[in-house]
C-alpha cells in the first residue's frame, strides 16, 4: 500500500444538534440570487433565470459561534444569511419528486463575501473564488436531522447586526425551492453524501465591521450568534 507523502488531514465536520456525533462535509455548493430582491409584482410574469451556483472549499465551513476572522484583502466584508441543506445520499439526475430522500438535514449559515473583490471580478469577467472561497467564509450552525425535524419550509430567515435587523424573508419565497435546487445540481454533477448546499440570500446584504455581533437564523430550525474579529494588519507591516 502506498504511503501518504504529507501528513493526512481531518475531514471538515459540522456539529449535529442534540448529539456529540458530527456530519462530514464533502463539498459546499452556493446558489446565486434566489430570492426576489425587490417587490416585482407578479413574479410569475417572467420565467426564472437558470440556476447558477459556485463552490467553496469544504474547510471554509466553520462553526457559527465565537469569533469569525475579518479576512485580509477587503474593506467590504459582507454577510449573506442562507438556508443550508445537507445531502445524506448520493444521487445523479434526481427528479424533484424524489429529492427529499437525499436530504439528511438542515441548518443556517453565512455566505461571507469580500464584496469589493467580487465587484472587481464581475467587472473584469474573472472568477469569484477570491471573493467567495476564502478561509472561514462559510460559518454554519449545527445541523438538524430530517429524522427529527422533517422538511420545514414555512419559517422566516433573518439576520441582525448589533441588534438591528438587516435581512428577513420567508424560506417559502425561494425562487428555486430546495427540491428544484437539488434536482438541478444533481443534473450538473453527481451529488454526494456530505455535500452542503447554501440556497441563496434575501435582500439586505451589507458590510460587517470588527466587533459586530451577528445573529441569524431560520425559524424552527436553528439560530446562531457570532462576533467579527479585528482587521488583519496591512500586508508588509
Ligand atoms: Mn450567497
Amino acid at each position: 500500500m502506498s504511503a501518504l507523502q504529507i501528513p493526512s488531514f481531518a475531514i471538515p465536520t459540522l456539529a449535529i444538534a442534540g448529539t456529540s456525533d458530527r456530519f462530514p462535509v464533502r463539498r459546499v455548493f452556493c446558489v446565486g440570487r434566489n430570492y426576489p430582491w425587490q417587490a416585482q409584482g407578479a413574479s410569475s410574469a417572467s420565467p426564472r433565470e437558470p440556476l447558477t451556483y459556485f463552490m467553496k472549499p469544504a474547510d471554509a465551513i466553520v462553526a457559527a459561534q465565537g469569533t469569525i476572522a475579518y479576512p485580509p484583502q477587503t474593506s467590504d466584508f459582507c454577510h449573506e444569511i442562507e438556508f443550508v441543506v445537507a445531502i445524506g445520499l448520493d444521487g445523479a439526475s434526481i427528479e424533484p419528486a424524489a429529492v427529499l430522500s437525499h436530504v439528511w438535514g438542515y441548518a443556517v449559515g453565512l455566505d461571507l463575501t469580500r464584496r469589493d473583490l467580487q465587484a472587481q471580478a464581475k467587472k473584469g469577467g474573472q472568477s469569484w473564488e477570491a471573493a467567495k472561497a476564502f478561509d472561514a467564509s462559510a460559518p454554519c450552525s449545527a445541523l438538524l436531522p430530517v429524522a427529527t425535524l422533517g422538511h420545514p419550509r414555512a419559517g422566516a430567515i433573518w439576520l441582525s447586526v448589533n441588534g438591528v435587523e438587516r435581512q428577513r424573508a420567508a424560506v417559502a419565497d425561494l425562487i428555486w425551492p430546495v427540491q428544484d435546487i437539488i434536482s438541478a445540481i444533481s443534473h450538473s454533477v453527481v451529488l454526494k453524501a456530505g455535500d452542503l448546499i447554501f440556497t441563496g440570500t434575501p435582500s439586505g446584504v451589507a458590510a460587517l465591521e470588527p466587533g459586530d455581533v451577528v445573529r441569524g437564523g431560520v425559524e424552527g430550525i436553528a439560530d446562531f450568534t457570532l462576533t467579527i474579529g479585528s482587521r488583519p494588519p496591512p500586508e508588509g507591516a
